[in-house]
């Protein structure tokens, strides 16, 4: 039997022949494909500039870094992402701060947020989890009324919108990830966004050693090199020709789920919010007591059919690595608890066909009346 896996890119376009192009021009480090991959996805998230670089976890430490933010610091994240948007944060020294989640959106809950901001804030960082946008106006309102930054992390919300606005346009500099897996996909890299001249030429000279202005070769900060070969952009400009093909078909595999699913008890859909365009990077359910057995072991019940899923991330605060930095102990963080023990997604992936979505749906409903009977 076939499996079913959980997401596959579509590299049918003009993949192959741009990415031989670039190795045939000799420009494989910087080139043309940079420059037309930056250009083209500015004018798609409507921002003044797109900087490459190598990673989404690389857009946000830029992004982060080049706020000036540091030793001291506070920076305001959601407990329920993936840890490369707490990373960022720890790179450069700063402190990240939780903030519980939507129990429907499954983004940062922007009500939670106020009690959180202490004279060291900076800067708040949402994430729009599985292609939903988090609720933005709350968030910008905040950060006006108490002079901090925004950071969006849009990794996962490539052509999502928030009240008809693009993602990854909101914040002052926001990030997106070009992971194999995302709907926009380079195999790795990574972008930053922004309107702002200064942010813009800050990432792009921490991206690439800080070279001084006046002189190439003397350096004014201790810089990265976080730059994207001109190979990965030319995988770029070609998913680029295609984007809003791409989130068409997402937003087709959401209704064909749903359609699908509809009635399945203990199985909770994702929404979009009346104000959101959502792209639904991953189509991410929740499994209640309802439906009969745990999420994992439908996860597991699943995968003995041959259909590959995956669980929510793990919640910020219990995760090892930051209880031995003395961080977020004795923090209960209850809907983001709740949402990674009942959250999965099911096989997502852009090559994905009616078919196998009513065969993920009829598995799961089976799986229903064997437990529930
Ligand atoms: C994928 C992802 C990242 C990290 O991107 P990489 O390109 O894998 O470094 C960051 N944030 C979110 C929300 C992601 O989904």
């Amino acid at each position: 039997m076939n499996r079913i896996p959980v997401n596959e890119p579509d590299l049918t376009g003009n993949e192959q022949a741009y990415v031989l192009d670039a190795v045939k021009s000799g420009w494989i480090s910087g080139g043309q494909y940079v420059k037309n991959f930056e250009r083209m996805f500015a004018e798609f998230v409507g921002t003044k500039y797109a900087i490459t670089t190598t990673s989404g976890t690389a857009a946000l430490h830029l992004a982060v870094a080049s706020l000036g933010i540091g030793p001291g610091d506070e920076v305001i994240v959601p407990a329920l992402t993936i840890i490369a948007t707490v990373n960022a944060v720890c790179y450069t020294g700063a402190t990240p701060v939780l903030v519980d989640s939507e129990p429907d959106t499954y983004n940062i809950d922007p009500n939670l947020i106020e009690a959180k901001i202490t004279p060291k804030t900076r800067a708040i960082l949402p994430v729009h989890l599985y292609g939903h946008p988090a609720d933005m106006d709350p968030i910008l309102e905040l950060a006006r009324r108490y002079h901090l930054r925004t950071v969006e992390d849009a990794a996962e919300a490539h052509g999502a919108k928030y009240r008809g606005r693009m993602c990854g346009g909101l914040g002052n500099v926001n990030c997106f990830s070009f992971y194999g897996n995302k709907i926009i996909t380079t195999g790795e890299g990574g972008m930053v966004t922004t309107d702002d001249d200064v942010l813009a030429e800050r990432v792009s000279r921490l991206k690439d050693l800080s070279h001084s202005k006046e002189r190439r070769f003397m350096h004014t900060d201790v810089a990265y090199t976080l730059r994207m070969t001109n190979i990965q952009a030319a995988l770029g400009v070609a998913q680029m020709e295609r984007a809003n093909q791409f989130i068409g078909k997402k937003r087709w595999m959401a209704d064909t789920y749903k359609q699908a699913l509809d009635g399945i008890p203990g199985i909770l859909l994702p929404i979009e919010k009346p104000w959101a365009f959502n792209v639904y990077w991953m189509y991410a359910i929740l499994v209640t007591s309802e439906f009969g057995c745990s999420r994992d072991e439908l996860m597991t019940r699943l995968n003995d059919r041959g259909i590959d899923t995956r669980s929510f991330f793990f919640p910020m605060h219990i995760q090892p690595v930051f209880k031995k930095m003395g961080l977020f102990r004795e923090e209960y963080y209850p809907v983001a608890e709740r949402l990674s023990e009942q959250g999965m997604y099911l096989p997502s992936g852009l090559t994905i066909t009616e078919e196998q979505i009513n065969q993920v749906a009829d598995a799961i409903r089976s799986i229903h009346r064997e437990v529930s009977g």
